[in-house]
């Protein structure tokens, strides 16, 4: 499967569609997820296009891994979370939505999440816990 330039991750990559930016640095983006699984649903995503981690450089994963781990100790100040949760989802198969590589920084556990990608949340609530993540970074 090819990449494709269209998908809303690359769309947000250009600046085309909005996000609630978190983080950015020269190689990774992070934002909150519209449909967050818990309070504080963070995804962390590569610039380099990629659509699973089988397709993504070393280089570029081991800076997206760098980043995760940023937004992991930010998200859990933020949040006062006492755990954190990190899951990515490689393939239609495996119930990847988004066909560019991210991760979810989830504060707490899957068990008791809400569903995957099922309701969106109150934007001006999403920029009130992003401010508290920027503030822990
Ligand atoms: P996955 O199913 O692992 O590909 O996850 C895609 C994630 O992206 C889901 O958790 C969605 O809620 C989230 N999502 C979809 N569109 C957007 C968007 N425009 N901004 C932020 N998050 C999004």
């Amino acid at each position: 499967m090819n990449y494709d330039d269209n998908n809303i991750f690359a769309k947000i990559l250009r600046n085309e569609i909005p996000c609630i930016k978190v983080f950015e640095n020269e190689t990774t983006l992070a934002f909150m997820d519209i449909m967050p699984q818990a309070q504080g649903h963070t995804l962390v995503i590569p610039k380099e296009p990629a659509i699973t981690i089988m397709d993504l450089s070393t280089s570029a994963a081991v800076d997206l891994i760098e980043s995760v781990q940023v937004i992991s100790r930010a998200v859990k100040k933020a949040m006062n979370a006492e755990g954190i949760t990190l899951f990515q989802l490689n393939g239609e198969a495996a119930g990847q939505t988004v066909p560019h590589i991210h991760f979810h920084v989830m504060p707490g556990s899957i068990l008791g999440a809400k569903h995957h990608a099922s309701t969106m949340a109150d934007p001006v609530e999403l920029e009130s816990i992003a401010q508290k993540i920027r503030s822990a970074l």
